[in-house]
């Protein structure tokens, strides 16, 4: 792959956004209040409406911020949240992230990429936890070529064990050129996820000294140039702790405005990730602009109401309470059971954290976290239906299309969620979950609906799988 920046410009105007927190710094309340009622009335904001929004100091105007978000996600997207697993397939990595326990100067990081048959037995271990949606991870190499990424892509599908299959795989890899994407996208990938890390070039530029991923711009055209594959199912994201966080939430409003400008879609999902510890790795111990726990709920309520109709994914970095917390504020996917060194979900040794990217803050089972989220009033969702049926961009469907919610994503919600209870959960969790999906039928509005889910949840007790709408 050869990297060209020719002809490559930013679309990030870093002066007119530091121009912006600075002039939106003491928007009043009556602005405040205009800019959520604008939010939840469907409309994405613009940029100067999110820089008065994370500008925000009073905590009396930042709980209207949080409020609004939360009324957002309830009335629009309910109580469903879309659970899926990491999948790390290999650890090389020629780049030289100041924060990555992979980078190519860590002498403490164990190196690892799975065999063939590795790789079918993680595959095996998370289907056999009830796994329904992966998302496979890779370090920049060589060997990572688009072709071993398709290769690995397919074994992953082609693994069928006991009581199921993995029926959508995301990726997170480097960016390619447009060839690489086609081949990627060959084999049926659901989404691509770049993190651009900070959309601060010259921050970006010192945190990445060397390696492809050293420049800025090839990075920041990667998800154009999987647009310009047939890849319309992009996630973005930003590394919380390179910058000041204000910056990055206005850098993922330009990239958004970017993709819906000059392709017409926007990115499917919003990763906000914050640095956490990683082996051999002292800067992660210290983030130069390390985020609070009141700045990180701050933020992501901004970006909820910011890009109303994109999905937002909360991962394992952060801690059960913050998750559980979080969760209110909009975000629509979670990991859970999740393991981040290569090999660690069927093969888990000593070295398995020197094989490891950072440490994780929420290491619980899944049967745990589904417990908690039916404890909790969430539908857990393995749903892949509008993948696997060609409806794409279904988180914006989800929010544009009147009755969506109702007519699918809920009725699948809880289809899938049944049949993780009947093939792989704990007793309590089958307990919690089953009154859970009897109160949601219960919620139902039209009877046509509500029978007819009930009719397909029957089918499921009797031993059917793999029922959607
Ligand atoms: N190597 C590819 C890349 O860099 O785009 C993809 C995989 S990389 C392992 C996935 C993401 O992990 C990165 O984009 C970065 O945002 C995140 N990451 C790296 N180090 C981290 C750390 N110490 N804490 C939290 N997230 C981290
Ligand atoms: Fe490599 Fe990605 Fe880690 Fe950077 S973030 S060192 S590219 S694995």
């Amino acid at each position: 792959m050869k990297i060209s920046t020719e002809g490559l410009k930013s679309f990030i105007p870093t002066g007119k956004i530091e121009e912006l927190i600075a002039s939106e710094a003491h928007a009043p309340e009556s602005r405040i209040r205009e800019i959520i009622a604008k939010s939840l009335d469907k409309n994405r904001l613009d940029p100067d409406e999110t820089a008065a929004l994370v500008s925000v100091k009073d905590p009396e105007l930042k709980q209207l911020i949080l409020d609004g978000a939360h009324e957002l996600k309830e009335r629009i997207y309910g109580n469903r949240i879309v659970l899926f697993a990491p999948l790390y397939v290999g650890n090389e990595c020629i780049n030289d992230c100041v924060y990555c326990g992979f980078r190519i100067s860590n002498k403490e990081c164990v190196r690892a990429t799975l065999t063939h048959d590795e790789l079918v037995h993680e595959t095996q271990s998370l289907v056999e936890t009830g796994h329904k949606r992966l998302i496979m991870v890779y370090g920049e190499h060589p060997m990572y070529s688009p072709e071993y990424i398709a290769e690995t892509v397919q074994t992953v599908y082609d693994t069928k064990y006991h009581k199921g299959e993995i029926r959508r795989v995301n990726i997170n890899a480097a960016p390619l050129d447009i060839e690489g994407f086609r081949t990627v996208k060959s084999v049926g990938i659901g989404t691509y996820q770049i993190f651009q890390e900070t959309y601060h070039q010259p921050t970006y530029e010192k945190q990445h000294p060397r390696g492809p991923k050293s420049s800025f711009l090839w990075r920041l055209d990667g998800l154009d140039r999987a647009m310009q594959a047939g890849i319309d199912d992009m996630g973005i994201g930003a590394l919380m702790g390179l910058y000041d966080w204000k910056f990055e939430v206005m850098g993922l409003l330009y990239h958004t405005i970017h993709l819906e400008d000059r392709f017409g879609v926007g990115p499917h999902t919003i990763s906000f990730p914050r640095i956490e510890p990683a082996i051999g790795t002292d800067f992660a111990e210290h983030p130069p602009h390390q985020v609070s726990d009141e700045d990180f709920r701050h933020l992501v309520a901004v970006l909820r109401l910011s890009v109303p109709y994109t999905g937002m994914i909360l991962t394992a970095r952060e801690p059960i309470a913050i998750r559980n917390e979080i969760l209110r504020y909009g975000v629509s996917q979670i990991d859970a059971g999740s393991s981040i060194g290569v090999g660690d979900y069927s093969a888990k040794d000593d070295e398995s954290k020197k094989k490891s990217q950072f440490v994780l803050g929420d290491t619980r089972s899944l049967d745990d976290v589904i417990y908690e989220l039916a404890k909790g009033g969430y539908i857990p969702s393995f749903c892949t239906s509008c993948y696997r049926a060609g409806r794409t961009g279904e988180h914006f469907m989800e929010f544009a299309v009147p009755g969506f919610v109702k007519r699918f994503c809920t009725p699948n919600a809880l289809l899938t969620f049944a049949e993780y209870l009947y093939d792989f959960s704990s007793k309590r969790t089958l307990k919690a979950g089953l009154e859970l999906i009897d109160n949601e039928l219960a919620k139902i509005e039209e009877d046509n609906m509500r029978q007819a889910v009930t009719e397909k949840l029957t089918e499921m007790k009797e031993g059917k799988r793999d029922l959607f709408f």
